[in-house]
């Protein structure tokens, strides 16, 4: 596995390969890795020659008070079950090479990242055009793989893809849980056990949305009433909650616009706090 440090060497490298007649699929990361990056890095397999990985925790997509100092860094341990997957490379950049000093151009999100994460986290999205697009200007690939556990982040990407003419084929890959059903993320590992078991509730609350769909529930309103319900408990009982809710709502699958009823391909999208850890999860409605 070549491991690249600069912006030269992921462009050369990724240069070299596409010159020697193979395709190449990226797959951005901030590491800290689990196996929800790892189906990424095997979807790029399947559809490319090659796959590099990138790692970096970046800067200008968290606010002041979010978590960029404690973000899990795992680096010996990312680097060797990317080896172990046969991952052909990695670009690893300082922040430095990232952002030099004197570095002010930034990404204007589209319209798909105002609402939601854009709203809870003002700044989010356009660090995140940002440094999306100077990774595939780093790495000119011929496919780049997104998960769609950051659903609204996926939808951003497409359409910044879209709106830009970047020749870069966006794919998605599904969301990968734990066994007990919690999404995997990184900052799971912030859960002590018992916010954990609380924490359950979000995928819970997603799979009865599911139900309630299939006995056929189409009116948006009842069925977020009911997830946040679900989410936030009925206040008597002792069944496990989340702490806050930021949103919890059932959207446009494409544009992730309001919608009044289930008449065409939608998604629900939850992000709610439990302790000090805020998670995120989606869940597509299919009819
Ligand atoms: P992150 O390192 O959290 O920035 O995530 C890097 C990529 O991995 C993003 O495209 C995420 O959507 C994706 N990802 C994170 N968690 C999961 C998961 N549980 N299943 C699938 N993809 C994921």
């Amino acid at each position: 596995m070549e491991i690249l440090h600069t912006p030269a060497d992921a462009r050369s490298y990724v240069l070299r390969q596409q010159r020697e007649g193979r395709s190449v699929a990226v797959v951005p990361t901030m590491g800290a890795l689990h196996d929800g990056h790892l189906s990424l890095v095997e979807i790029g397999k399947q559809y490319c020659d090659r796959v590099s990985a990138t790692i970096f925790v970046n800067p200008t997509q968290f606010a002041p008070h979010e978590d960029l100092d404690q973000y899990p860094r795992t680096l010996d341990q990312d680097l060797s079950r990317l080896r172990s997957l046969g991952t052909d490379a990695v670009f690893v950049p300082e922040v430095a090479s990232m952002y030099p000093e004197g570095c002010t151009t930034s990404v204007l999100p589209p319209r798909v990242a105002n609402r939601f994460e854009g709203q809870y986290r003002p700044e989010h999205f356009g660090g995140v055009c940002t440094i999306v697009l100077k990774l595939f200007q780093c790495l000119p690939c011929d496919v780049a793989v997104f998960g769609r556990k950051d659903y609204q982040q996926w939808r951003v990407i497409e359409s910044m893809v879209e709106d830009l003419n970047l020749p870069i084929r966006i794919l998605a890959g599904e969301i990968v849980r734990d066994s007990d059903g919690l999404a995997m993320s990184s900052r799971n590992r912030y859960l002590s056990d018992a916010e954990r078991q609380s924490a359950l509730v979000i995928p819970r609350s997603l799979d009865q949305l599911v139900s309630e769909v299939r006995q056929g529930e189409r009116n948006v309103e009842r069925l977020q009433a009911s997830l946040l319900k679900c989410l936030m408990g009925d206040g008597v009982s002792d069944s496990a909650c989340v702490d806050s809710v930021d949103y919890a709502v059932v959207v446009d699958a494409e544009s992730l616009e309001p919608i009044s009823e289930l008449d065409r391909p939608a998604v629900a999208l939850i992000a709610a706090k439990v302790g000090a850890t805020r998670l995120i999860d989606n869940r597509v409605i299919e009819l």
